[in-house]
């Protein structure tokens, strides 16, 4: 992971339009990334569709999910979500939490989505799922409450990622790109698992199996090259940052210029 803030926003953005791009976020859905000198922070952007997300929407939060600064901008409701699992687990560097069509089925039907392909392993060998109503009753099932997050981390445990009934998936990761590849591999497992399904049969890999694949698919050199892939082809739809760093020109040169 990057150590200096500037490129760990710079990843953190690309992270939110890659995932995206790959269908895993919409309108909706958030990424977020612990701060890189201070584990009592992290980083999120302010309220925004993650395809739109700019350096100048990553805002700083305590733990307890409160603006380091006093926002003059909406903030998501569900950041909870990122604030209570960053306490529960020192070991998680990044969160995403998303609403991926892949996912809704299993989120909806209450069945586990399980690794069913060698790629599928980034999960890990079991997502736990979670109602909110089982804690909680009646809510709008959005999770916006501390205890409402607390009770997800909770759920999520020691596991890589955690369904939500009715609502969508939260994944976790050692560093944002780990989390980019265990999230989009993740929703391809699900869509794979519900179309072996309806040939009769998705039966997931031995736990050993799944020990082993697991960890090749998310190693430094596997995750470079799948960053760089999704990368390419969020450049190609013309789905990149602008650029925001541009330097003013010195003075001298302005003149120089209007020559
Ligand atoms: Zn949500």
């Amino acid at each position: 992971m990057p150590e200096k803030l500037t490129d760990v926003i710079a990843e953190l953005v690309l992270a939110n339009r890659i995932l995206d791009h790959e269908g895993v976020m919409d309108a909706f859905g958030h990424v977020s990334v612990r701060h890189p000198s201070d584990p009592g922070r992290y980083l999120l952007s302010r309220a925004r569709s993650p395809a739109a997300i700019e350096a100048g929407d990553i805002l700083e939060y305590t733990l307890d999910s409160a603006p380091v600064k006093p926002p003059k901008v909406h903030l998501y409701s569900e950041r909870v979500i990122h604030g209570e699992i960053y306490k529960a687990r020192s070991d998680v560097m990044a969160v995403c939490h998303h609403h991926a069509a892949a996912v809704m089925p299993f989120c909806i039907a209450g069945k586990p989505i399980m690794p069913v392909f060698h790629v599928g392993a980034a999960m890990g060998a079991d997502a736990p799922f979670w109602d909110q109503h089982d804690e909680f009753g009646d809510t709008n099932l959005l999770v916006v409450k501390p205890e409402e997050g607390a009770s997800l981390a909770r759920a999520l445990g020691r596991h890589s990622a955690v369904l939500m009934n009715r609502h969508g998936a939260t994944v976790v990761g050692g560093s944002v790109k780990e989390l980019v590849s265990r999230a989009i591999f993740m929703c391809q497992n699900a869509e794979y698992q519900l179309r072996a399904l309806a040939l009769g049969a998705a039966t997931p890999l031995h736990p050993g199996e799944t020990r082993l694949a697991g960890s090749i698919s998310l190693m430094p050199g596997v995750i470079s090259r799948t960053w760089e892939y999704w990368s390419m082809r969020l450049a190609a739809a013309g789905g990149m940052p602008p650029r925001h760093s541009a330097k003013k020109a010195a003075p001298g040169k302005r003149k120089a210029r209007r020559r």
